[in-house]
C-alpha cells in the first residue's frame, strides 16, 4: 500500500497538473461497475474549465483544491496510482478516472487494479475538514521538525498504554503516513520490539522511535517511495521507487539481520506482518 512517501511522492509529480485549465474529468466505464463511484458523473462534470490550485496531503490522503470552493478527497488505496498518459496512448487497463486539460496534451489518469481508492467530491474545504478519517488525523510523520513533544504526549493516551507498539503504530490518529512497511522499519532502527507493550517504553526508547519514524518516511521519501510487489509503487512519471533497496527488515522473514545475522523474524497484526531482529530489538 502506497504510505506517507509514496503519497507524497504522487502529490509532488502531480503540481505540473496545477493551473491548467481542465477540460474533463471523467469517471471511466469501468468505474461504474463499483458502487463508490456509480452515476456520480454528474458531480465532476462542473470542474470543466476550473483550474486544480493545489493538492494537499494529509497523512495517506490528498486533498485536491480548486479555484472554486469544491474539494476532492483522494485515497490511493492499496495500489492506486496517477499515471500521466500520451493523448494517443491507450489508458491503463484499470482506469477509474481520467482528468484531461485544454493547455496539456497528456492527461493524468487514476489506475487502481485493487480498487480499494477513493476518488469523491466535498462540498468545501471545511466539509472535508469535518469528514471522520480526516478530521481525526494525528502527527503528519512527514511533518518538518517532527513534532516530538506532541509525538511523546500522544504516546501517554490511556488507549496506547496497555497496546503493543507495533499495534498501534498504524494507527493514523497517532501518526499519518506511517504503514506496514514503515512502521517495521522505523522500530528496527530505533532497536524496539514491536511486542513491547506502550507503558514499558522508556523515555529514551520513545524519543528514540519518534526520530526514527521522521528519519524512516524522509528517507523513503528521499528514495521516491518502494517498489518491490507484483503492482510496484510508480510516481505519475512512471518511476519507481528504491527504498526497498535499505530495507533492514521488512520482507526479509529467515534473512538473517544484517547487524547481528540473528534470523529476522515475523509475527501478525491484524491480518499484517510485522517483521524484526529478536536480538537486535528488545
Ligand atoms: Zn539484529
Amino acid at each position: 500500500m502506497p504510505e506517507g512517501p509514496e503519497v507524497e511522492c504522487t502529490r509532488l509529480s502531480l503540481q505540473a497538473i496545477f493551473n491548467k485549465k481542465i477540460k474533463q474529468i471523467q469517471f471511466t466505464n469501468l468505474s461504474q461497475k463499483y458502487k463508490k463511484y456509480r452515476f456520480k458523473q454528474k458531480e465532476l462534470d462542473i470542474f470543466e474549465d476550473k483550474k486544480i490550485k493545489t493538492i494537499e496531503r494529509k497523512g495517506k490522503f490528498l486533498m485536491w483544491i480548486f479555484n472554486f470552493e469544491k474539494v476532492i478527497l483522494n485515497h490511493l488505496g492499496m495500489s492506486g496510482k496517477w499515471i500521466f498518459v500520451e493523448e494517443n496512448e491507450e489508458n491503463p487497463s484499470h482506469a477509474k478516472v481520467i482528468i484531461k486539460f485544454h493547455e496539456l496534451k497528456q492527461k493524468v489518469v487514476f489506475d487502481d487494479v485493487r480498487n480499494f481508492g477513493q476518488f469523491r467530491v466535498f462540498e468545501s474545504y471545511e466539509t472535508i475538514l469535518r469528514h471522520d478519517p480526516i478530521r481525526k488525523i494525528g502527527i503528519d510523520g512527514l511533518a518538518l521538525p517532527f513534532p516530538i513533544d506532541t509525538f511523546l504526549t500522544e504516546l501517554k493516551r490511556s488507549n496506547y498504554i496497555n497496546r503493543e507498539i507495533g499495534d498501534i503504530l498504524l494507527d493514523q490518529k497517532l501518526v499519518a503516513g506511517i504503514g506496514n512497511i514503515y512502521r517495521s522499519e522505523a522500530l528496527f532502527q530505533a532497536k524496539i520490539n514491536p511486542t513491547k507493550l506502550v507503558e514499558n517504553l522508556s523515555p529514551n526508547e520513545r524519543k528514540k522511535l519518534g526520530h526514527a519514524i521522521s528519519d524512516t518516511l524522509h528517507r523513503a521519501l528521499e528514495s521516491q517511495g518502494s517498489s518491490f510487489n507484483i503492482q510496484p509503487f510508480q510516481t505519475p512519471f512512471r518511476e519507481e521507487g528504491s527504498a526497498q533497496q535499505w530495507h533492514k527488515v521488512y520482507g526479509k522473514q529467515d534473512q538473517l539481520c544484517q547487524v547481528c545475522e540473528t534470523e529476522i523474524v515475523a509475527i501478525k497484526n491484524k491480518g499484517r506482518r510485522i517483521f524484526f531482529c529478536p536480538k537486535c530489538q528488545k
